[in-house]
């Protein structure tokens, strides 16, 4: 939470859910249930560090909601993590998961480390026992609570997880499920690494192609030369901003904790990140210009913007600053409350964090699938495919006399690899809820934002579920 906010992250998250409540007709009751965070662990393990001492780790796993299991959400290494934070995030993820339909609770861990402070092994020994505290409370189990990688923590850490884990639980054939986000050798599945990014592609690229909402905007239906500021190159918005680009947007900006760059002809993420890894920094980018604050990229004039790190960093008091037409919320909460009164005032549409970025999990779910079933995904299609379709060919160029081009007959012979199917999965489960959120506020012209439309889509679903299991007769 910063500090001059009247009210905490997990409020804001409750704050967002009542503005949304109004608009359902289900039991007060009900929506007590639903809104409170189930069960929280917080715990204090010791580490001892490189130079022998011993310090106190302070860490958290919060289970928002059981209506479905396993609990899925990740784990973030960071500064800021606090109980509230751990439990609004968990929140995030129970409301995410019900509208992009992957039949998860909302979960979320986090250990208040920065990891640039400690070594490699350090961070190894606190990721393990941090696990280990996991599977001591039953915590964490393919059919129980499922964690990933979120701010700070990535495929290693993964791998460190499903290795204790594994290792405490011999012979539990699921046991690869205890986790999503591992590299491919572990278990991890194709496609999983950019999931995030390419679900916020897929969610603007379908807003963009909505020719009522573009005229809305002021803006040409497309995503082809729009102007796209992406605050924070780490994973998500590192693909976010590659997935812009190859579809030929022009990524105008790039901010990072140390500063912002700017280039009205487009910058390249994967150049700027290369930078970034010989300089330590993304400023002194060659043909950009430097900005002073990294919170200034948020104020450029731009078609889209894309904040990707963390959370509260649009609100009240720089909100009626933002000139973007649309935004996209990669990360979990970058917009306060206020930020969205201000936006509904000024007519920039929000899109939002709880959907826009539910392509993490998604593609989690493709993995844990794949752990449960012990099978790559397109092993047993790929090859029929390939022969159905030489045959189809076939028979086509036999019946009309002419052949394709080699380039067309490579394309049309493909049968699907992993990533192929994942990242149509992706394509079809972002496609599906924008136009089921946009659905609902188009039905509707009294609901304020897409914000409160995508909370009544979770509301309804979370809610049926609650009722199908016949708790609240
Ligand atoms: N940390 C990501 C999120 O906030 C992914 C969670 C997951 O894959 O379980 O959505």
């Amino acid at each position: 939470m910063s500090s001059n906010q009247a009210y905490s992250f997990f409020e804001s998250v409750e704050k967002s859910f009542d503005k949304a409540a109004q608009f359902t007709k289900w039991d007060k009751g009900v929506l007590e249930q639903i809104k409170a965070c189930n069960s929280i662990y917080s715990m204090r393990f010791p580490v001892k560090l490189d130079d022998g001492s011993i310090e106190v780790i302070e860490a958290y796993r919060v289970q928002h909601s059981q209506h479905k299991s396993p609990c899925k959400g990740g784990i973030r290494f960071s500064d800021e993590v606090n109980q509230d934070e751990v439990m609004a995030l968990a929140s995030l993820m129970t409301y995410k998961c019900a509208i992009v339909n992957v039949p998860f609770g909302g979960g979320k861990g986090g250990i208040k480390i920065n990891p640039r402070n400690y070594s490699v092994y350090e961070l190894e020994k606190i990721t393990r026992r941090y696990t280990s505290e996991l599977v001591k409370k039953n915590f964490i189990g393919p059919g129980i609570d499922v964690p990933a990688p979120d701010y700070g923590t990535g495929e290693r850490e993964m791998a460190w997880i499903v290795d204790t884990y594994t290792s405490l639980k011999p012979g539990e054939i699921d046991g690869a499920g205890c986790v999503t986000g591992k590299p491919i050798t572990q278990g991890g599945v194709r496609g999983r690494k950019e999931a995030t990014g390419l679900g916020v592609f897929f969610g603007i690229r379908e807003v963009c192609n909505m020719e009522d909402v573009m005229q809305k905007q002021g803006l040409s239906v497309g995503v082809v030369a729009k102007t796209v500021v992406v605050q924070g190159l780490g994973n998500v918005g590192y693909h976010t901003a590659k997935f812009f680009r190859e579809a030929g947007a022009k990524v105008v900006a790039l901010a990072e904790y140390e500063g912002a760059i700017y280039n009205a002809d487009g910058l390249n993420e994967e150049e700027v990140f290369q930078h970034r890894k010989a300089t330590g920094s993304i400023l002194n980018f060659p043909g950009a210009t430097n900005l002073a604050k990294n919170t200034d990229a948020l104020e450029l004039e731009c078609d889209i913007l894309i904040p990707a790190a963390l959370e509260n960093v649009i609100n009240g008091e720089n909100a009626p600053r933002v000139k973007a037409k649309i935004i996209g919320e990669a990360a979990n909460g970058p917009c306060t409350p206020e930020a969205d009164e201000v936006f509904a005032k000024k007519g920039i549409l929000c899109v939002p964090d709880m959907y826009l970025n539910a392509g993490g999990v998604t593609v989690s779910y493709f993995e844990w699938l794949k752990n449960l079933s012990h099978v790559r995904y397109g092993r047993m299609e790929k090859r029929f495919t390939e022969n159905m379709n030489t045959h189809i060919l076939g028979q086509i160029e036999e019946l009309s006399g002419k052949k394709v081009s080699d380039q067309e007959r490579k394309f049309i012979m493909h049968g699907p690899e992993e990533q192929d199917l994942v990242h149509s999965g992706l394509e079809e489960t972002m496609i599906t809820a924008t136009r089921e959120i946009m659905d609902i506020w188009k039905k509707d012209p009294s609901i304020p934002d897409m914000r409160t439309a995508a909370y009544i889509s979770a509301i309804n679903k979370v809610a049926t579920s609650y009722a199908e299991l016949g708790i609240f007769p």
